[in-house]
């Protein structure tokens, strides 16, 4: 079977030396291995993706000296599927519609805190959803989203997790390809997980999942940033009966002061660093990959 890699870059900004890193790094095991590479563009986040943005991050990827499988996907095309897989969860109970605001959120874990201590955090350092609308009934659920309240679909993650019952797990690749470690995935981290909003069928965890699938990805090679919601989403990959791709989560390039880089922080975006005369092995160079073999 041959293999699938993909970069899956958002554009809601410029592309910069990060980005240009896990590009460079798919493109080139793709190659070693005689794999495919694609483009996925995630941009289902309609208000801040611009159609600017993503012929910038395909100009400046097609300069590294990337090629790529045609047509490239993009996710603000493919609602239809998304909702698809949304209401499969959905049939089984396993998704409920969340009212609480940020600030209601807050409040709550404010107070609770109070009282009992420390309130979980995900990995990402946010507070897990306290749930108090886990439960309601289908006409309370009715008569909120009657009076017109914001909501997003969370995924009940205890059910989810009982329901697919065995421990999961992923594999993840080291440097040398051959090498493998098998990871325990622990989905409960993170609590209620968003698998939608009440505008878009979908979030980045949902997307991605159905997305790897549909595009037959084999290889998922991602930042370091990632690879605690890898097990949300081996999580989706099982309840959904999707495949479960190896995973590879590398290196971030840092700035100066040791923080991840942005897309806020022009000075190490491709276009910046294009127009002051940098060439393609000198991107290579500053993100520490070797150069191509002619
Ligand atoms: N779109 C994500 C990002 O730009 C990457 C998602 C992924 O590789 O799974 O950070």
């Amino acid at each position: 079977m041959q293999s699938v890699f993909r970069f899956a870059p958002s554009p809601n900004g410029e592309l910069h030396l990060g980005h240009a890193y896990s590009a460079m790094l798919n493109y080139d095991l793709a190659r070693s291995i005689g794999g495919k590479f694609l483009i996925r563009i995630e941009d289902i986040d309609v208000v801040r993706c611009r159609r600017e943005y993503e012929m910038q991050a395909l100009d400046d990827l097609a300069w590294l000296g990337l090629r790529w499988e045609t047509p490239i996907r993009r996710q603000s095309e493919h609602f239809e599927d998304y909702r698809r897989a949304l209401e499969k969860l959905m049939a089984r109970g396993l998704v409920y519609p969340a009212f609480m605001s940020r600030a209601e959120i807050r409040s709550q874990v404010e107070a609770r805190e109070a009282v009992g201590g420390r309130w979980p955090r995900d990995p990402d350092g946010a507070s897990l959803y306290p749930g108090l609308d886990r439960d309601l009934d289908l006409p309370a659920e009715e008569a909120l989203m009657a009076e017109g309240r914001s909501y997003a679909f969370r995924l009940k993650m205890d059910a989810a997790v009982a329901e697919v019952g065995a421990a999961l797990y992923w594999n993840e690749h080291g440097s040398e390809a051959s090498c493998y470690v098998r990871v325990a995935a622990e989905p409960s981290l993170w609590g209620d997980v968003i698998v939608a909003r009440k505008e878009i069928p979908t979030s980045y965890h949902l997307s991605v999942v159905v997305d790897d699938a549909a595009q037959g990805v084999t290889h998922v090679v991602r930042g370091e940033d990632l690879r605690p919601a890898t097990a949300v989403h081996r999580l989706l990959q099982r309840l959904l009966k999707l495949p479960a791709p190896l995973y590879r989560h590398h290196r971030l390039i840092l700035d100066d002061s040791g923080r991840k880089l942005s897309k806020t922080y022009r000075d190490t975006s491709l276009a910046t660093l294009r127009k002051s005369g940098a060439d393609p092995a000198d991107i290579r160079h500053l993100v520490g990959l070797p150069q191509p073999p002619l």
